[in-house]
């Protein structure tokens, strides 16, 4: 560690050194917990971020000690010029590690430009091994494009390539041990993440919800779950192994077992807010006075602002009216 580095450090004492990047809200596909069917009002040109704010913002915060970088959506490949910007943030030499959150449906024939540009981590975002689901889903009929894109991440040499799978009651938990036993012939990281109840009104129900503990229960009836030490890029993954596998499991629990205590992260939303916890609206706008011409130093005194409102966790479990208004598609994940 460079002792050098202004460290951004919360009144919790957490050091924040992630930043996650939403680049744009819209996306190609319609995840049914995540964007309603007809698609959410669309932020105007001029409400985006430009690529050139981004990167304003970004090397400010790398010099307070942002290390870590995720670019993310709505779905970030569909924002044009995203190659280039993504080749621009990787020059930024301080930053260690840059990945990418998509949904996979167009990145396969980005994939070798990605890696030419020093990207190896990449989360594709998976719900069902199943064709008609996926299009039950996503409404959209892409399930080969994304395995096709997961299968030539792999043979690039992409690793870890992360497998989002979002448990949901009613949609997917019959398919908790498809993805599991992907994970015995497959070197793929598999991770199960908890639904949060910030999806589309009328698809939110209790029943949405299904915890880490069942999760668990049910891949346990293939083998028992051997811990696999973390490294200094996990995030907040529980990480697990089946005897005699190739890949691995990852359990997220935002809701049952959150992991705030140990929250490391900001978010900027494609509009230029500086989220401080994912489940809740406390947010910094940066926009309006970058565009009203503040300097680098008070950019980043904003920042530190904004660290400073970190609450110490969220109360999600406990009281649903503190479900956040924000939408998942401009928040970023
Ligand atoms: N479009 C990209 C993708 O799908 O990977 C990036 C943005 S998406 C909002 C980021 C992640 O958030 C995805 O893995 C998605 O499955 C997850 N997500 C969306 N809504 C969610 C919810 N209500 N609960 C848990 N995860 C959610
Ligand atoms: Fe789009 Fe990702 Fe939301 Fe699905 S989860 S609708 S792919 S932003």
């Amino acid at each position: 560690m460079d002792f050098d580095t202004p460290q951004l450090v919360d009144t919790f004492d957490r050091r924040i050194n992630y930043l996650r990047i939403s680049v744009t809200d819209r996306c190609n596909l319609r995840c049914i917990y995540c964007m309603p069917r007809k698609g959410l009002p669309k932020l105007n040109h001029a409400e985006i971020l430009t690529y050139e704010e981004i990167l304003r913002i970004t090397k400010v915060a790398v010099g307070l000690g942002i290390n870590k970088v995720r670019v993310t959506g709505g779905e970030p490949l569909a924002r044009k010029g995203i190659l280039t910007f993504l080749e621009e943030l990787s020059s930024v030499r301080e930053i260690e590690d840059i990945s990418l959150t998509t949904n996979g449906v167009m990145v396969a024939d980005r994939l070798q430009a990605l890696w030419d540009m020093g990207i190896r981590r990449i989360n594709i975002s998976l719900d069902t091994l199943s064709r008609k689901r996926y299009q039950e889903i996503t409404s959209t009929d892409a399930f080969y494009k994304v395995w096709h894109a997961i299968e030539k991440a792999h043979e690039l040499g992409f690793s870890p390539i992360k497998i989002n799978m979002v448990v949901i009651g009613g949609v997917n938990e019959d398919e908790i041990l498809d993805f599991a036993r992907l994970t015995l012939n497959h070197p793929y990281q598999v991770r199960f993440i908890e639904y949060m109840p910030i999806g589309p009104i009328d698809f939110n129900t209790p029943s949405r919800f299904i915890s880490t503990k069942i999760i668990k229960q049910t891949v346990e009836s293939l083998g028992p779950l051997i811990p696999v030490k973390s490294d200094c890029f996990d995030g907040p993954a529980q990480r697990y192994k089946l005897e005699g596998a190739t890949g691995e499991l990852g359990f997220i629990s935002p809701i049952s077992d959150h992991f705030c205590g140990k929250c490391n992260r900001l978010r900027l939303t494609a509009d230029g807010k500086l989220r401080v916890c994912l489940l809740s609206d406390l947010a910094l706008d940066l926009k309006t006075p970058i565009r009203s011409g503040i300097s680098d130093r008070e950019l980043a005194q904003l920042i530190v602002k904004a660290v400073l409102l970190k609450p110490s966790g969220h109360q999600v479990e406990r009281d649903a009216s503190l479900i956040p208004s924000g939408q998942m598609s401009s928040i970023g994940g």
